[in-house]
């Protein structure tokens, strides 16, 4: 059982929400520092690298942040890659994981000195072609068949991403062939996974091809990239990840596969996003309306285009109503948005305490994929971000859009 606790109280929100209306999403520093240290540690038998996947929460202080305890910056698009040199994050700080990547980003991630990781073997010449092949590369593999079991992201048969293992061989001769001289390996096929044991799974698979990769072409992996997929207990009746025991099972691992297969020192690196900040972001909303009709509703003034998951994945956030921490939870309500989809639902037929109109809600684990995933559907603006700074002071990291800024693309003089 996880205890949804708040790194803040209902006062200290209100004069929050003085200066900063809601809604907006707050991060909580102190915590997403200490998080990121726990999981260092954990690996830090070992030569470990945290790669933030930038998608998660893409802003510059978050990333800021991470950098100044040693961790790098996952990307997939130009954006996030001129968003990490902007922090400073660049080199073999930053892992360029995309898919079907158009050669602009490319270019910029060899510019940036970049860690390439190609989704696919046809990607090596356009590469070449465009930027130029990097003595360090990286290859995506994705298992297919040979990766059941666990709950993984459905079937990686069925996946877009990465090389079959075949291919996997014939890029790294080819690259090799190309002038590259140093080599990495990556896959990523659980999503959202509590199960510790999925993500060792993964480990065993990288260190064992990075075995094959040796004695059979002799490719020297300089590391091996777990990337992310490490769940969060959204439900309060979920476990989180125990990080001491993966890091420990990995290492038995390394142990027994890397060490004797004469690979050590192996470097292992990950690229997690929603383990990192996930469980330390809010989504504060202020309860507007109160609707009873076939069922109650409370309308908020957040919508899905603030926090999108639970519209297309009917995922469980959990509701705290400020101030009626310990009250009974005997009402049943739906807590909806404003936008013209009646899948714009936080929760539905959540047991909360009575709600007044007024009342101020904290919706949890919006600091992954929450702000990232907004969108602008029905004119809806995009919130304010702001930080929880570890002094206990609060700043705005991201201010609130304005119908000028939703205005800005648009010519309203030639019409
Ligand atoms: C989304 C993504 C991640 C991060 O996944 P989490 O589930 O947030 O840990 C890492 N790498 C790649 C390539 C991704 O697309």
């Amino acid at each position: 059982m996880n205890k949804k606790k708040l790194p803040f109280t209902k006062d200290f929100i209100k004069k929050v929400i003085e200066k900063y209306p809601t809604p907006f999403h707050i991060y909580d520093e102190k915590a997403i520092i200490a998080n990121l240290k726990r999981f260092q540690k954990a690996f830090s038998w070992g030569i470990f690298k945290e790669y933030f996947a930038v998608k998660a929460c893409p802003n510059p202080s978050i990333l800021k942040i991470l950098k100044n305890h040693g961790a790098g910056a996952d990307c997939s698009s130009l954006p996030e890659l001129i968003m990490s040199e902007k922090v400073g994050i660049t080199g073999e700080n930053i892992m360029f994981t995309s898919n079907q990547t158009p050669k602009e980003e490319y270019i910029k991630a060899k510019e940036l000195g970049a860690i390439i990781n190609l989704d696919d073997i046809t990607h090596i010449p356009y590469l070449k072609k465009h930027a130029g092949i990097p003595e360090l590369i990286c290859f995506r593999y994705n298992p297919g068949p040979l990766r059941t079991g666990n709950a993984i992201i459905g079937n990686p048969v069925e996946s877009k991403y990465g090389l079959t293992k075949d291919q996997v061989f014939e890029a790294y001769k080819e690259v090799r062939e190309l002038g590259a001289k140093r080599f990495g390996i990556h896959s990523f096929v659980i999503s959202n996974e509590l199960n510790r044991a999925s993500y060792v799974e993964t480990a065993k698979m990288l260190f064992e091809l990075a075995v094959e990769l040796k004695n059979k072409i002799d490719i020297k992996i300089e590391f091996v990239n777990l990337s992310g997929g490490i769940g969060i207990p959204y439900k309060p009746e979920q476990e989180a990840v125990d990080l001491e025991k993966l890091g420990e099972e990995i290492r038995q691992l390394y142990d027994k596969i890397v060490v004797p297969n004469g690979l050590d020192p192996l470097k292992i690196y990950s690229e997690c996003g929603r383990m990192i900040t996930g469980p330390y972001g809010y989504l504060v909303t202020t309860a507007i309306h109160h609707k009873n009709i076939y069922k109650n509703y409370i309308g908020v003034d957040a919508c899905s285009a603030n926090l999108m998951r639970p519209a297309i994945y009917g995922a469980y956030h959990h509701i705290t109503v400020l101030g009626k921490e310990d009250a009974p939870l005997d009402n049943k309500y739906d807590v909806v948005g404003s936008l013209c989809e009646n899948s714009d639902k936080f929760a539905i037929d959540r047991n909360l305490p009575k709600i007044d109109d007024g009342d101020i809600l904290v919706i949890h684990d919006t600091g992954a994929h929450g702000y990232a995933m907004g969108y602008n559907y029905n004119g809806k603006l995009r919130s304010a971000e702001l930080l929880l700074k570890e002094d206990g002071s609060i700043k705005l990291i991201r201010r609130a859009e304005t119908i000028e800024d939703y205005f800005s693309t648009l010519d309203f003089f030639d019409l």
